[in-house]
């Protein structure tokens, strides 16, 4: 049995599944003085939201541009815990600067200070090309119905769905807007935008994803007692009557005692394999990311710049690499490397003012076919919650009921919530 432990005399939860779900849930329960053991089948926790070394560029970069808003409470509440309050970074006021392609116009949208939305009331501060109706047409979203898409409730030849609903819906959800589930970018707008300047800061990681969340996590974990297991991948459950009743690791299998339980923090395929019984969300929409090492760190660049109009969406710069993402990005996804790193460089050169025929020499392209689950409302009605019928299992996950879409504060969310359902 190696390392492994017999049955434990104590209460313990068994986290499967070292992403920010597993980590969140793991955090949470040690926090709450429960005894965690988590397992990763990876050899670094992180899941998709994860940092290494690229040979090519000679840098360390992120598996892709990771952007979160000041109103994650969440991530905010994890990162206090953990001890790394200050592990994002952003402006500090909200700012959102955007360049569109086609027109060459640059804007920023700067929401007031406070939660009501002057910047709405003038012309000079709102959206180029819209008008105070237009933003009042958002409204719709908050009653928005399980079959209600993004593009079904906005005049979708409107400056505003252009400029601010569809590039949001596919940041957020990574799904195109004619098929995107509107229920869910409603308590994003609320716990965001709804809540005034303060909660919509940008924020992101300037050392990494996993300098940020990974790496203090488990370093917090294991001071608090947590045990932790890479490299050690969960292939079935032994399910009797209501319970699971071991861990089955492949070479080596658990025994659980009766206060023990297990949280699955996996990817819904992953869930699938050991619970088939299960229907769960079964399509995925593609992230693409291209990281360029450039000549020269660009001067006075704020990251994240959104861009219209062009195949790039998001602009990142950190030293001398820029960093671009791409969302609901399938049909790209299946283009070649060499085509993708030309065809996005044309956008970031028009960005940084370079020469768009002379992409950087040194490329990288990083394809999630399975970036996250697509956002549709079919695939929402499959989101299972925490619960399961066997009373010592709970599942979490972005793809999990959280209410939210799928992103960093989604997963967090959902391993609060297991741990809460365990108890
Ligand atoms: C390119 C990209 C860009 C993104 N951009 C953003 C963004 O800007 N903002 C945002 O908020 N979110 C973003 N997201 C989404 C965000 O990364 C995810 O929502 C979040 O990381 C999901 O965490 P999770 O724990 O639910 O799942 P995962 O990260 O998939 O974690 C599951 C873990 O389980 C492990 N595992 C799998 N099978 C087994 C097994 N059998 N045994 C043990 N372990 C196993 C995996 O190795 C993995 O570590 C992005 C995602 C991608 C891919």
């Amino acid at each position: 049995m190696g390392d492994m432990r017999a049955a434990c005399p104590e209460r313990r939860v068994h986290v499967i599944g070292g992403g920010m779900a597993g980590l969140a849930c793991a955090v949470r329960l040690t926090a709450n003085g429960v005894p965690v053991s988590l397992w990763e089948g990876a050899g670094q926790a992180g899941g998709r939201c994860r940092s290494f070394h690229d040979a090519l560029l000679d840098r360390h970069i992120d598996n892709g541009n990771h952007l979160l808003l000041s109103g994650n409470r969440a991530v905010r509440d994890f990162l206090a815990t953990i001890g790394a309050p200050d592990a994002l970074r952003g402006p500090e006021r909200a700012s959102f600067p955007f360049l569109d392609l086609a027109t060459a116009e640059r804007w920023t949208v700067v929401p007031s200070a406070g939660i009501f939305p002057w910047w709405l009331f003038s012309r000079r501060t709102r959206i180029p090309g819209t008008n105070i109706r237009d933003y009042l047409a958002g409204a719709r979203l908050a009653w928005a119905k399980p079959g209600d898409t993004i593009a079904s409730l906005f005049d979708t030849g409107s400056a505003l769905y252009k400029r601010f609903w569809a590039p949001l819906t596919i940041a957020v959800l990574n799904t195109d807007p004619k098929e995107a589930a509107a229920e869910l970018l409603w308590p994003v707008i609320q716990e965001t935008f709804g809540k005034g300047e303060a909660a919509c800061r940008p924020r992101y990681a300037p050392d990494g994803l996993s300098t940020a969340f990974v790496d203090p996590a488990l370093a917090w974990l294991e001071q608090k007692g947590a045990e932790v297991t890479l490299k050690r991948r969960l292939s079935g459950l032994v399910l009797e009557g209501d319970r699971v009743t071991a861990l089955d690791f492949g070479a080596a299998r658990i025994a659980l005692g009766e206060g023990d339980s297990v949280v699955l923090a996996l990817p819904p395929a992953g869930v699938a394999k050991l619970l088939p019984e299960l229907a769960l969300p079964d399509q995925y929409r593609a992230i693409v990311n291209v990281h360029y090492r450039l000549d020269h760190a660009p001067k006075g660049f704020v990251s994240p710049l959104g861009i219209l109009g062009g195949t790039a969406e998001w602009l990142f710069v950190r030293g001398d690499v820029a960093s671009v993402t791409v969302s609901a990005a399938d049909a790209l996804a299946e283009v070649g490397e060499p085509e993708i790193i030309t065809r996005v460089w044309r956008d970031v050169a028009q960005a940084l003012g370079l020469n768009p025929d002379r992409p950087p020499l040194i490329a990288r392209v990083i394809k999630e076919k399975r970036a996250t689950f697509a956002q549709t409302p079919g695939q929402v009605t499959k989101r299972p919650g925490a619960g399961t019928r066997w009373r010592n299992l709970a599942l979490a996950g972005d793809w999990t009921n959280t209410g939210l879409p799928a992103t960093i504060e989604g997963a967090m969310r959902s391993g609060e919530v297991a741990a809460e359902v365990l108890g």
